[in-house]
C-alpha cells in the first residue's frame, strides 16, 4: 500500500488552494471511448476527401491493410482525423479522463512527483506527453507543479510534447501558455516552443525519438490506443491478414477482404501457440514502448500508461467513434475517431525486461490507491452550490463506477529495475525489508 502520511503530505501541498480549475462537464456523454461494436451508420453521406482518395488509391493498387488505413484516416497529413483536429471533448466525438475532472489529472501529477521524490529528487526532469490532445492533462498536472514550486524550487523541470496534429498543437499551445508560442526552422528536433503559464519551457516533437535524451517522465494517456493495428483471422488454410479495399458492388463504398495467402505480418505477429480466432497487433505501440523502455533504462526515469485494453485476450476491438456514437470504422474515413483497445502483453513482451511493469491495474484501483476520495471531499467541502456538487459526484462517478470508465481503463507503469530494489538488498540481498511502494498500484505486480 501507498504509505498514507506520505501521501496526505503530498495532498495537502498540492491541494492548500482546494480551489476549482473548471468546472467539470454537465452532460453525461454518451460515449467515452468505451462502448465496442463497429455501430451503423443509416445515413448515406456524400464522400469525403479522403474517401475519394482512399478508393482511387485502392482501385490502382489493390487493399491495404487495416494499419495503413487507421493511419491514413487518423492522421493523414491533409485530411486525418487527428489532422484536422480530432473531436475530443463533449462538443466533440469523444471525451477523455482529463476532460472529465480536473482530479484526474492532478493526481496523475501528485504520482510523478511521488516518483521524483522515491528516486532521490533527481536534479532535472524532462515531463513528457504523448498525444497530449487539447493539453488539458498537462496542464493540471503542471498546476499541481506550481502548488509544490517549494518542494520543486531546486529541480530544473521541462515539459515535451510530442504532437503529429497541427490544429492540436495550437489549442495544446493556447490552453498551456495562452497562445505565446514560437515556431522553430524545420531543421531543428522540436518545431514549437513555449513557456507555460506557471513560467515552465514547452517544446513540441512529432516523434518521441525527436524528444532529446535526459532523465524524464513519460505519460500516454489514451495514446496507445489511436496508433494503427494489423488485423489477422484465423482460417482453415491458416491465419491470413484483414484488408481494406473498395466494394465492387457498392460506389463509394470500403469492405474488409482476407489477403488470398499469408503477409509477412502474418509471419511476423502471430505466435505459434495463439489460441484466439482473430488478432490485433500494433506494431507501431511496441516500437514507442521499447524506445520508452530504452531511454528509461539509459537515462531514469518512468512511464505512466493509461489506456482500455487487455492482457492478450480479447479479439475483435477495431471501432470508430463520431458525436459520443459508435461509428461503422469503414465510413467517412477522416471524420470519425477510430481506435482499438492496448494489448498489454504485448507491451510488456515488446519491454524484453529493460524495464519492471507494474500492472495494468484498473482505472478505478488506481485512483482510489492514488487518493481520489480524499480530494473528492476537499473539493465537495469547498463548493458551496448545489450544481458544481452535483458535477463534481458526476464527474467521479464517469472516473470510477465500473460500468463507466473504472473497469475498462488500466494503469501500466515503466520503472527503472533499481526503483523496486530496496536500497539495503543492493548490498544486503538477504534483506526482507519491503520496497518503497510506487503510488498507484497497490500491490507490486512485478513481471
Ligand atoms: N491524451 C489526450 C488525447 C488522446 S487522443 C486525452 O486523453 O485527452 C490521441 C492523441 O494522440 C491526439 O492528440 C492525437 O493527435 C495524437 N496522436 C495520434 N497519433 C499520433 C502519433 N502517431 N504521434 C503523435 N501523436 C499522435
Amino acid at each position: 500500500m501507498v504509505s498514507l502520511p506520505f501521501r496526505r503530505s503530498l495532498f495537502a501541498a498540492a491541494f492548500g488552494l482546494a480551489g476549482h480549475r473548471r468546472l467539470p462537464c454537465h452532460h453525461a456523454p454518451a460515449a467515452a471511448h468505451t462502448s465496442s461494436g463497429a455501430g451503423g451508420q443509416a445515413e448515406t453521406e456524400k464522400p469525403t476527401a479522403m474517401l475519394r482518395h482512399l478508393l482511387l488509391k485502392l482501385r490502382a493498387t489493390g487493399p491495404v491493410t487495416v494499419a495503413e488505413y487507421m493511419r491514413e484516416a487518423l492522421t493523414n497529413p491533409g485530411q486525418g482525423y487527428y489532422t484536422r483536429g480530432g473531436g475530443i471533448g463533449e462538443s466533440g466525438d469523444f471525451v477523455t479522463s482529463p476532460e472529465i475532472s480536473q482530479i484526474f489529472g492532478e493526481l496523475i501529477g501528485i504520482w510523478y512527483i511521488s516518483e521524483w521524490i522515491a528516486m532521490g529528487k533527481p536534479k532535472a526532469f524532462q515531463l513528457v506527453e504523448l498525444g497530449p490532445g487539447r493539453g488539458t492533462l498537462t496542464d493540471d498536472i503542471l498546476r499541481v507543479f506550481n502548488q509544490l514550486a517549494s518542494l520543486l524550487s531546486k529541480c530544473d523541470v521541462s515539459v515535451h510534447l510530442v504532437e503529429v496534429s497541427p490544429k492540436l498543437s495550437k489549442t495544446q499551445a493556447l490552453i498551456l501558455t495562452g497562445g505565446k508560442v514560437q515556431s522553430i526552422p524545420e531543421d531543428n528536433s522540436a518545431y514549437m516552443k513555449g513557456v507555460s503559464k506557471t513560467g515552465i519551457p514547452i517544446f513540441w516533437y512529432r516523434d518521441i525519438q525527436d524528444v532529446p535524451p535526459g532523465y524524464s517522465f513519460y505519460l500516454a494517456h489514451e495514446f496507445f490506443d489511436a496508433l494503427p493495428i494489423h488485423k489477422f483471422q484465423r482460417t482453415e488454410k491458416g491465419w491470413r491478414e484483414v484488408l481494406v479495399d473498395a466494394d465492387p458492388e457498392v460506389p463509394d463504398q470500403l469492405r474488409f477482404v482476407l489477403s488470398p495467402s499469408s503477409t509477412p505480418a502474418t509471419e511476423n505477429f502471430i505466435q505459434l501457440e495463439e489460441r484466439r480466432d482473430h488478432v490485433e497487433v500494433c506494431p507501431e505501440a511496441g516500437v514507442i514502448i521499447q524506445r520508452l523502455a530504452c531511454r528509461i533504462e539509459k537515462d531514469g526515469g518512468a512511464a505512466l500508461v493509461a489506456d482500455y485494453g487487455h492482457d492478450g485476450t480479447k479479439m475483435d476491438t477495431f471501432r470508430g467513434f463520431r458525436n459520443h456514437k459508435p461509428h461503422d470504422v469503414l465510413k467517412a474515413p477522416g471524420t470519425a475517431d477510430l481506435t482499438a483497445d492496448v494489448d498489454f502483453s504485448y507491451l510488456r513482451k515488446m519491454i524484453q525486461g529493460r524495464t519492471a511493469t507494474l500492472g495494468p491495474i484498473k482505472q478505478r484501483e488506481f485512483l482510489k490507491n492514488m487518493g481520489i476520495d480524499l480530494r473528492l471531499q476537499v473539493l465537495l467541502q469547498n463548493s458551496h452550490d448545489t450544481q458544481t456538487r452535483e458535477q463534481l459526484l458526476h464527474s467521479y462517478d464517469m472516473l470510477m463506477n465500473p460500468e463507466k470508465m473504472g473497469d475498462c481503463f488500466n494503469f501500466f507503469a515503466l520503472l527503472p529495475h533499481h526503483r523496486l530494489l530496496h536500497p539495503d538488498k543492493k548490498h544486503k540481498p538477504e534483506s526482507k525489508a519491503p520496497v518503497s511502494p510506487v503510488a498507484g498500484f497497490d500491490e507490486l505486480l512485478l513481471k
